[in-house]
């Protein structure tokens, strides 16, 4: 079975979120249990592509509204990935620096999509199955079903993965010039309450989609953003699969990223290491319990809550405790999160930034990591952080509704149910108290890195889904 995943993001190439994490494994993953699977993103104006060596596979152009692009296709030639990645630069359109947030942004997208069709069409590779990911690559169960110019890819199954319903990318009825010519009387396949919205075209087009979690699923039957109605006319052919993580990546044992690797039997020694020269580099107790945050300062994410659940467990329990904040996105939470180190520097923390080596060793070396999202479709950092020996505390939603269970109920993490500081501040005290207890923290530790996140069982999952 031959599968092309379109994502925007692919780790190592170029990683924003969770979404690179997923795209840089779930193929690899695939591949080894016998399919052929295989990545196509843009080329950016990142560093990979210089340290790597590609061919050319294809050369041509395309037209968008009145403007003509040229397209090439390059193909990396090692495979070191564990899967064929094909990158389509689009000079002057996609040959950016950044993945994200640029003004033309559904313009690029659009390009992109048309480009992979055009190129496929033209050297007529005819794949068994698209596998797009978000918004961004969801017009193209649409656009091989109904533009003339992709007939050749017509009936190859689509599905669809929402990793994040958040962002639908919804856009202008004047974007339509920019697409490929279609039979106009099908636009409402492409239409959400009078504008084109990619995730409501990809969810009416594909063949089946996923949530990345089945909490998450469930979740979108009552809040997505406007989607509600479509979730229930097409609930027929939605699925929940969990994310897996890369268990080479994310390895104590092997990861370079860290300064002292370590293995589930050796796990407090090896924590204990990498929690010193954190400790070292950041003005911070070693003695003291650490707990860390790391991610996007995004309302999803609960950022906004940091504040006020640093000053208040720092002060409520007379500064018992470490905590290390790793990310960076809305400023007024930065600028809030700054005055506090300046205020609290004994105890906390932060480093504004997208660090992927630090990400690694907080990981490792905090006692608890804390996650007090509001929306979280999957989450990855829960499963990273238990990898790690790291104990997760997190607001029962979505993703970390399926994959952390809380100590009082035979799980080895901490749960809390609403998104506020006060309920993230109690469930920091119950970890404080924990961590008081070193037999119990040991047990915790082990459990939590024998569990088995790989991707293995969610790969067979989406086998299923492609044979839907
Ligand atoms: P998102 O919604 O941001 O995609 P996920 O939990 O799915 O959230 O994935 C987040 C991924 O991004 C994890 O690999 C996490 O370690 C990483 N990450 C987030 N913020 C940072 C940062 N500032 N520096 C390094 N890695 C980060």
């Amino acid at each position: 079975m031959k599968i092309f995943h379109l994502s925007m993001e692919c780790y190592p190439v170029a990683k924003v979120g969770g979404l690179a994490d997923v795209v840089g494994a779930l193929p690899k993953y695939q591949n080894q249990m016998g399919l052929d699977a295989s990545v196509i993103m843009p080329w950016y104006n990142k560093p990979f592509f210089y340290n790597h060596e590609f061919e050319v596979v294809f050369d041509g152009f395309i037209h968008q509204s009145f403007n003509m692009y040229q397209v090439q296709v390059f193909k990396e030639k090692s495979n070191a990935l564990g899967f064929d990645l094909y990158l389509v630069k689009i000079p002057g359109l996609l040959d950016r620096e950044s993945v994200y947030g640029y003004w033309d942004e559904s313009q690029q997208f659009i390009a992109f999509q048309h480009a992979v069709l055009h190129w496929l069409s033209a050297m007529q590779i005819r794949p068994d199955v698209f596998h797009c990911h978000d918004y961004h690559t969801g017009l193209v169960p649409f656009m091989i079903d109904n533009c003339y110019e992709f007939s050749f890819l017509k009936g190859v199954k689509t599905i669809g993965t929402i990793h994040n319903g958040e962002y639908q990318g919804s856009m202008d009825w004047k974007m339509s010039s920019f697409l490929p010519h279609f039979d106009g009387w099908r636009s409402g396949l492409l239409d959400w309450n009078g504008r084109i919205n990619p995730m409501a075209a990809m969810i009416k087009s594909c063949n089946a989609f996923n949530a990345v979690s089945g909490g998450y699923l469930q979740e979108l039957f009552y809040s997505f953003q406007g989607l509600e109605p479509l979730m229930n006319q097409e609930r027929q052919k939605a699925f929940g699969i969990i994310n897996g993580i890369d268990m080479e990546v994310w390895d104590p044992q092997t990861d370079e990223m860290l300064k002292f690797n370590y293995n589930k039997d050796y796990a407090e020694e090896g924590k204990w290491e990498n929690k010193k020269v954190i400790c070292a580099e950041y003005g911070l107790n070693p003695n003291l319990p650490l707990f860390g945050f790391i991610g996007r300062f995004a309302g999803e994410k609960g950022a906004d809550l940091l504040p006020e659940i640093v000053e208040r467990s720092i002060q409520e329990t007379n500064g018992a405790l470490n905590i290390i904040v790793l990310g960076s996105g809305n400023q007024e939470i930065e600028n809030k999160l700054k005055e506090l180190q300046y205020k609290f520097n004994v105890n906390f923390a932060i480093d504004l930034g997208y660090k992927e080596y630090l990400s690694h060793q907080i990981y490792a070396s905090a006692d608890f990591l804390l996650m007090p999202s509001r929306v979280e479709p999957c989450g990855l950092n829960q499963m990273y952080s238990m990898r790690y020996g790291t104990i997760p505390i997190v607001r029962y939603t979505g993703g970390l509704r399926d994959t952390v269970q809380d100590i009082s109920t035979g799980g080895s993490g901490l749960n809390f149910t609403n998104a506020g500081a006060e309920d993230a501040v109690h469930a920091i005290k119950r970890a404080l108290h924990i961590y008081s207890q070193k037999d119990l923290m040991k047990g915790l530790i082990y459990n939590n890195m024998s569990f088995d996140f790989s991707w293995e069982k969610s790969a067979q999952n989406y086998l299923d889904l492609y044979n839907y």
